[in-house]
């Protein structure tokens, strides 16, 4: 790479570019190294100053620099930024889908002519055979990749374009320098980024990822409602501060900022399910302080540059601790006060497992390694900035921690676990180094489950050597033993515990080990967690195209709509946007018959209505929320099979005749056919029933009011219609 002139002075471009007297960190450094046509790795947490980093490099050397950056909104911020610090509006441009053919062109002339120092793309921008072409004719004078942890399964937003992003710079020149950017990387994700990009002997700039402002707490989650009195009463505290409130669901994000609303906090919910001109308006809102708090889904966040917020509030455990250090991440960035609360529940985690347990193989081992290093990171009675930071790769002496973290706050009773240390190690080892946490301590504490009984683990002499004392006694004094690097999880192995070189010597030259016990959480069997977790919220642009769809098939079939499905399912589809016939059949009123019947269309749909809009469908979605036929419910459908007259099921049941229509009713709804002509047949004619069925066959509606309106100049009741109606349901629709 060549340098525009012999020597630079680049504290003097800082200053005549960006206006800034001062390199940031480890800047100036970086920047030298991409000068000097080095590999580059750069880790800084966010807010740390990254952009400059190949910002000056690409407007100082000769050519211009291709920038990566997965999101069109980061790029267009970005390119804005790069405008507004120079004179010339060329300096930067960005390509990718949201540009018309006329910009396209303009955008390609300009770096033609070297007017144009940085271009950010999108990964599949870069991937497309013209574009590649177009860039083999340019000169490139280095390719940054920011938010290079996309690469990584084990990153937090994965992304597989990012994967190709060596092959195609290979094939746009040769030698042409690369700096990856990231502000979060475990060292299994570091190496991914490394190995993916064929860094060659790269530089590697890594700043600590500590945030001394920071406040760490966990909190117990007993249940929802005391919970979000719990906001409230902190929030109370920190009157007209900024702050945001994570949630999984929309509905919960939805009705915690109710709950704040009423509590005369100025508070709005933020979700994928909101018009795009609402979500704007909140987050203009938020930046200029017109709304306080936030209650946000994931989404919110990207790109949100608040310097003082002044608190963060997890409503749920986040799915990784890379998830939990990005949004904890967002509090405090001016350097002065941030708060960090998250509620710990184990219903939530059981909730993020069963949803782990539904994705592909291949993701839920790490979903389920990624959680766990969540849930110990709640649980550990130990610094947890020290947790933190050692996640990340870094050691760190808990003196300096200066009670910023609720356990060195309010430090619990310290033990010393020498002689257990040591047991635990010793296991560990004798049991080659193969285990998971979990094995051991099931070893430790003499447990038969399945695995130790196949691996006859159960025969040595290890088994159950510390029954005496409690898994979460052995747990914690393996956790904390892995935090202190006498061991160490292999990522790549399913999380395996291996000894380490500290472990080796600990054998040898035992020394004393204090540490808290892991924190009990209590256990609040009605402390149901976000109720069914379902959405109640509808998305009515889907809702639309899901009714349009509906009224297309039914013509196509030569039935009334509301055949095909009722609203309410339509309604349901709109709220959890199920994408395959298996989650069809979770929404109400649709059964497995009728999901594959009827449903291929309709998933589709909502499948490319979901990608179009980016949608984060809610996650546990999957989990049925109604149990779908009671006892009762069985009990009726084996009578009527028998024949048995329905007054007589009414009375053997204690129901109301009408009451037990209306069961019926449900079960035929949601997808089960029942045959009432025998009963029908004693009560109506032939004639009359056809009238009936001709009316709904009609229909604009399947309202019951509407068709007895209708229909009683016939001589026909009310009850009649509900009988023909479930008959005609039966036949039509199930
Ligand atoms: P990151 O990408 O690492 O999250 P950015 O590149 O967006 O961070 O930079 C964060 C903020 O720091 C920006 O407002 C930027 O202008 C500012 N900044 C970067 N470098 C310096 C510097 N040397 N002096 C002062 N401010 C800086
Ligand atoms: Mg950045
Ligand atoms: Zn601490």
């Amino acid at each position: 790479m060549e340098i525009a002139e012999e020597r630079i002075n680049i504290k003097q471009a800082l200053k005549d570019y960006f206006g800034f007297d001062n390199f940031k960190d480890n800047q100036e450094s970086i920047i030298q190294s991409i000068l000097k046509g080095n590999d580059t790795f750069v880790l800084m947490p966010t807010g740390g100053g990254k952009s400059l980093c190949y910002q000056l490099p690409a407007i100082l050397s000769k050519g211009s620099a291709i920038v990566i950056s997965p999101l069109i909104a980061l790029m267009k911020n970005q390119v804005d930024q790069m405008r507004a610090y120079s004179q010339n509006p060329n300096i930067a441009h960005f390509l990718n889908s949201s540009l018309t053919k006329a910009q396209i062109r303009k955008v390609k002339e300009d770096l033609i002519s070297g007017e144009t120092k940085m271009l950010y793309v999108a990964p599949e921008t870069l991937t497309k055979e013209e574009n590649l072409e177009f860039f083999k004719g340019l000169n490139v004078s280095f390719v940054a990749i920011d938010e290079a942890h996309c690469i990584s399964e084990w990153g937090h937003d994965f992304r597989p374009e990012y994967r190709r992003i060596r092959l195609m710079v290979d094939f746009i020149g040769t030698n042409i320098p690369l700096i990856a950017l990231t502000a979060t990387a475990t060292p299994k994700v570091k190496s991914d980024i490394v190995k993916n990009l064929g860094l060659k002997t790269p530089n590697i700039y890594v700043s600590s990822f500590n945030r001394t402002n920071l406040y760490y707490e966990i909190r117990n989650k007993s249940n929802d409602s005391d919970t979000k009195k719990s906001i409230v009463q902190f929030i109370k505290t920190k009157p007209g501060k900024s702050g945001i409130i994570y949630v999984l669901s929309r509905k919960s994000a939805e009705e915690i900022a109710q709950t704040l609303v009423v509590n005369g906090i100025k508070a709005a919910p933020y979700h994928a399910g909101l018009d795009p001109a609402v979500r704007a308006k909140t987050q203009d809102d938020f930046l200029m302080e017109e709304t306080d708090v936030i209650v946000a889904t994931i989404a919110f966040g990207m790109g949100i540059d608040k310097p003082d917020v002044r608190f963060v509030i997890h409503f749920n455990i986040p799915k990784s601790i890379e998830n939990y250090y990005q949004e904890t991440g967002r509090a405090g960035r001016d350097g002065l006060e941030g708060i960090c609360i998250t509620y710990f529940n184990y219903k939530d985690i059981e909730k993020m497992e069963k949803f782990i347990r539904n994705k592909e193989v291949a993701k839920r081992e790490m979903g389920s390694q990624l959680l766990h290093e969540m849930v110990a990171y709640g649980e550990t009675g130990s610094c947890r900035r020290q947790f933190l930071l050692h996640y990340f790769g870094e050691s760190y002496d808990t003196s300096q921690c200066n009670k910023m973290c609720d356990n060195c706050r309010n430090p619990k009773a310290k033990i010393d676990v020498k002689d257990d240390v040591l047991t635990a190690l010793e296991v560990i080892k004798e049991l080659n180094e193969k285990h998971q946490i979990k094995h051991i301590v099931g070893v430790i504490t003499g447990e038969k489950n399945r695995d130790i009984i196949a691996f006859s683990h159960d025969k040595t002499k290890f088994f159950g050597k510390g029954k005496a004392k409690e898994k979460h006694h052995w747990t914690s004094v393996i956790q904390n033993a892995l935090v202190q690097n006498l061991i160490r999880k292999d990522i790549e192995q399913y999380g395996i515990l291996k000894m380490t070189e500290a472990g080796h010597s600990f054998l040898k030259n035992p020394k004393p080990f204090e540490i808290s016990l892991n924190h009990i959480f209590e256990i609040n069997e009605n402390g149901s967690s976000e109720d069914s977790g379902r959405s109640a919220i509808l998305d009515p642009q889907l809702y639309e195209l899901l009714k349009d769809l509906r009224k297309k098939v039914a013509k196509e079939k030569g039935v009334p709509p509301y055949i095909i499905f009722q609203d309410p399912s339509l309604e349901d589809m709109a709220a959890n946007y199920p994408v395959t016939t298996e989650e069809l059949s979770n929404i109400s009123g649709v059964s497995k018959g009728k999901a594959i019947r009827y449903g291929q269309k309709f998933v589709k749909l909502i499948e490319q209505y979901v990608e179009d809009n980016d949608i984060d469908r809610p996650v546990d979605f999957t989990i049925k929320s109604i149990a779908n036929k009671s006892a009762a419910k069985i009990s009726i459908i084996q009578n009527i099979d028998r024949q048995i007259p329905l007054e007589d099921i009414a009375n053997q049941k204690g129901l109301k005749f009408e009451d037990l229509l209306k069961e019926i009713e449900t079960i035929v709804f949601s997808g089960t056919k029942i045959n009432l002509n025998y009963y029908i047949n004693d009560v109506l004619d032939e004639e009359q029933q056809e009238i009936i069925f001709d009316y709904f066959m009609e229909a604009e509606n399947d309202k019951l009011d509407e068709a007895f309106k209708e229909l009683k100049d016939e001589g026909i009741s009310y009850e009649e219609i509900q009988l023909m109606r479930i008959k005609f349901f039966s036949e039509m629709a199930n």
